[in-house]
């Protein structure tokens, strides 16, 4: 029989009803969340799922929104950890990593990038080595998001330097809080600190710990970065201005703490949204050069809507990820270098001025100093158009020298 949208949010609803208690405490109701399959409904049925059409997994949202409840957390254990454990580790790390995942109790950050590896990702050199029952991790990452209070990193090592270099990469679920594992944080030109470096010396990781092959960690790094790309921007959870409880106060806590981290997010992508308002507070929507600068952002700014909505539409009738994942990140890129530049216009030069004196309490500034973030995280932009050119469009692969030499003779800085 097939399951309908209907009988779903019937189904959710009903159960809502019977088991929603907003005086549980967080981890409590994520755990009932997550053992009847409302977490995460389209995970199969044995990982706390229901085995749904992914469509359905928003009437679920809904449903919790309406009812005042907490779902899922956000972020990169279950934007990126949770999908890729899924997939590709074992049934023994399943059962260990997946339902504290869901519940909010284990946090994940990605160590992918290192200081000689960003772009070329299968070119790192951080590595593992086997010691019995472990791994033993040296090496130093960087660019780390939430590194600094992570429970497990996501990292990717290099454990066979006989293989060519895409076939010598394991990844590992790296235990953050032990001796051998040092987090620095790294200061932005905007004043933030929202990554760090790490540096890894001896690090310990039980030899369960491996996600998919020893040796095939490239496979599972495409995964982690096919979600990244997907996600896009970040996923802030709503709270409904009436929800209360214990549930709610401590998601809203949990929230208001992970979003510290990304607080300057909204100013990386640019502000489209108040440029508008700017020129018209300023006296600059008379000019003729201002309106026309406005009006191709914004018809830019209303594309990637609707490109973004195709993708979703297609999303929901089940059809495979299309190019739109690709121009999507590159078109939020170059919204956002237009939008600072529409800002920088419209401010002349009070917006070079930080601080609380300054235009929107330096906001403008913070917009042209954070925008150049967006063309290079998950992937810069020439990283995109590659993958454009040669997935999408079906054009003549990068020459590759290195990919079947030993990756012990691969040239490197
Ligand atoms: C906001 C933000 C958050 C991040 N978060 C994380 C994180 O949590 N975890 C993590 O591991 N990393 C993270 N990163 C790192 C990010 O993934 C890398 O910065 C990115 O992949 C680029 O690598 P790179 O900085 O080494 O630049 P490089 O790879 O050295 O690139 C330098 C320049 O060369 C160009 N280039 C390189 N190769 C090619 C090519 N083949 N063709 C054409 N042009 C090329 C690039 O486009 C770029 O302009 C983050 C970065 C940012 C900005």
């Amino acid at each position: 029989m097939t399951v309908t949208a209907d009988d779903v949010r019937a189904e959710v609803r009903a159960w809502l009803e019977a088991h929603w208690d907003p005086e549980l405490g967080l981890a409590e109701w994520r755990g009932l969340l997550a053992d009847a399959g409302w977490a995460c409904p389209s995970w199969p049925t044995e990982w706390y799922g229901r085995g749904l059409p992914a469509a359905f997994d928003a009437i679920v949202a809904e449903e919790l929104d309406r009812a005042g409840a907490v779902g899922t957390p956000t972020g990169v254990g279950m934007g990126l950890a949770a999908p890729t454990v899924l997939l590709h580790a074992s049934d023994e790390l399943k059962a260990r990593l997946l339902r504290p995942t869901i519940t909010g109790e284990l946090t994940w950050c990605q160590l992918f990038s290192e200081p000689g590896s960003g772009s070329d990702l299968a070119g790192l050199t951080t590595r593992a080595d086997r010691d019995g029952d472990e791994w033993i991790v040296n090496g130093q990452k960087v660019w780390n998001t939430s590194a600094d209070h992570a429970e497990f990193g996501l990292l990717l090592a290099r454990t066979d330097w006989d293989a060519p270099k895409h076939r010598g990469i394991s990844y590992l679920a790296l235990p953050m809080h032990q001796p051998g594992i040092d987090v620095r944080p790294l200061r932005q030109m905007n004043g933030r600190a929202s990554f760090n470096e790490v540096f890894m010396a001896d690090a310990r990781v039980p030899a369960a710990n491996v996600i998919g092959d020893v040796g095939g960690g490239w496979t599972v790094a495409l995964t982690t970065l096919a979600h990244e790309r997907r996600l896009g921007g970040l996923f802030v959870p709503r709270f409904r201005p009436d929800a209360a409880g214990r549930a709610v106060r401590e998601a809203q806590a949990e929230a208001a703490e992970y979003f510290k981290t990304y607080e300057w997010y909204p100013q990386r992508a640019g502000r489209a949204d108040l440029v508008a308002d700017r020129a018209r507070a300023t006296g600059r929507a008379a000019d003729p050069v201002v309106r026309q600068e406005i009006a191709a952002l914004m018809a830019t700014v209303r594309t990637a809507q609707w490109t973004a909505a195709r993708a979703q539409a297609a999303r929901a009738l089940g059809r495979p990820p299309g190019p739109e994942g690709s121009l999507g990140k590159l078109a939020a890129s170059h919204i956002a270098r237009a939008a600072a530049r529409v800002h920088s216009v419209v401010a002349g030069a009070s917006g070079m001025l930080a601080g609380r004196d300054a235009p929107l309490d330096g906001m403008i500034t913070e917009v042209m100093l954070s925008v150049p973030a967006v063309s290079i995280a998950g992937g810069t932009d020439e990283i995109q158009r590659n993958i454009i050119g040669e997935r999408v469009l079906g054009l003549p692969k990068e020459p590759q020298v290195d990919k079947d030499q030993p990756f012990r003779e691969v040239r490197r800085n």
